[in-house]
């Protein structure tokens, strides 16, 4: 089998992608590991920043860092411009509607457990169902075990095949009148499958439920447009995007978020209170209670603009050629096996080694340098499903060239040669 990637490209021939160019913006990525270059394949854990995000937080600190939205200094007026614009950039990236459908959060994470709780307890009552699919990563999996326990609602599952595709029929079969959510992963971390998520939406929708999409790896790999998906709430999360740690995005429908009751309590959030009573602020201030992650904010709006300079037509056509290309490398290493081969699929490998422990494989091949992911990857249940306890994952990122997936071929071949 050839893999072949469909965050493809839609022109027909792409310019060529300069990777090496495109490297000198990424500091990290000249340092060696093990005395050997740093070849980095660990992008679905995070992705490495680029000089611009990096300065941007430090000119933040070093220049305009105050608090923002109370003060009335220049130095807290210029951090609320900024902050704020950063939330601007974000809407712009996803194609809400409004800035103020665009929350700023720790991450997905914590953007899967805010709708989980704030959705669970206006929305969720005895006997209903929410679902998720076979392939989500525990983020998508356990707030909604966790409130559905709480209200009393169930948990159900779209099952997947063999190759890592969500079966449409099954689901179909289990959106119900019951069903008040679906929360679907766009871009699967452990398998590369990309979901068909703008039909699933109109299906749930057709169904009366609403529509999480888990968008911590489509987001740094494809162009999200959330009104052309018709979700109600998309998750991101920064550091995947080539932007800071603790940083994250929630977009949300403003009709779905003016409907709910906010998740923390706090200071920012409210119009006013007393001891009596508090009424929340409008939002999205309601969804940030507390002083935010206001560098992480501005840090990712520089990540966003990063993007926005790159061609993302041609990047996302260079990280389909480093899929097959590494593809076809790896395929020639004995007792490699593919775990996921959907036919839409993300410049994600992952594999087992026959005979030998996925930990060993990233252990091995980082004497090399070459830097992996081993484990489950937070998807327990996908390991469950293809049998394995771990495996082997190689993400890819546009920095990515074909000489790193020739260090990953060449490390994994030592490793073969080493348990032979
Ligand atoms: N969903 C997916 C598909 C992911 O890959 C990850 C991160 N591995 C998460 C959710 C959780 O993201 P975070 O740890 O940034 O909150």
């Amino acid at each position: 089998m050839t893999m072949r990637a469909a965050a493809a490209p839609t022109r027909a021939t792409p310019p060529a992608f300069d990777a090496e160019r495109v490297r000198a913006d990424f500091p990290i990525l000249a340092r060696r590991v093990n005395g050997k270059p740093l070849v980095y394949l660990d992008n679905a854990a995070t992705s490495q920043k680029p000089r611009s995000v990096i300065e941007t937080i430090e000119r933040y600190y070093s220049d305009e860092n105050a608090n923002i939205h109370r003060g009335v200094y220049y130095l807290s007026s210029r951090a609320t411009e900024a902050y704020e614009g950063a939330r601007e950039k974000a809407r712009a990236f996803l194609n809400a509607r409004e800035a103020r459908e665009v929350i700023f959060v720790r991450g997905t994470t914590e953007a899967v457990n805010l709708v989980a709780s704030s959705f669970g307890h206006a929305r969720l009552e005895r006997g209903d169902e929410v679902l998720v699919s076979a392939m989500e990563h525990h983020s998508n999996i356990v707030p909604w075990q966790m409130i559905c326990a709480e209200r009393g609602a169930t948990l159900r599952v779209i099952p997947m095949d063999r190759s890592g595709e969500l079966l449409l029929d099954e689901y179909q079969r289990l959106l119900t009148a019951r069903t008040k959510l679906v929360a679907l992963v766009h871009l699967s971390n452990s398998l590369g499958t990309i979901n068909p998520i703008a039909d699933m939406t109109a299906l749930a929708h057709a169904r009366g439920a609403v529509v999480l999409v888990d968008g911590a790896q489509a987001a740094p790999h494809m162009p999200v447009d959330v009104q052309a998906l018709g979700c109600d709430f998309y998750t991101v999360s920064g550091h995947k995007m080539f932007g800071p740690t603790g940083i994250g995005l929630l977009y949300g429908r403003a009709e779905q978020l003016e409907a709910l009751p906010p998740y923390q309590g706090g200071g920012d959030m409210i119009r006013s209170v007393t001891f009596a009573q508090t009424t929340y602020a409008p939002i999205p201030a309601k969804f940030e209670a507390g002083t935010p992650h206001i560098a992480g904010a501005i840090g990712l709006g520089a990540a966003i603009d990063y993007l926005g300079r790159l061609d993302r037509v041609a990047a996302a056509a260079h990280e389909a050629d480093l899929l097959a290309y590494a593809h076809e490398r790896l395929v020639q290493v004995p007792g490699v096996r593919f775990v996921g081969t959907a036919a839409s699929h993300a410049a994600v490998l992952s594999f087992v080694l026959e005979g030998v422990h996925a930990h060993d494989v990233g252990t091995i091949v980082d004497q090399e340098g070459v830097a992996i992911r081993t484990g489950h990857h937070c998807t327990q249940p996908v390991m469950e499903f293809f049998g394995v306890p771990a495996t082997a994952r190689a993400s890819f990122a546009f920095y990515n060239t074909r000489a790193d997936a020739d260090a990953l071929a060449a490390a994994v071949a030592k490793v073969r040669a080493l348990f032979a």
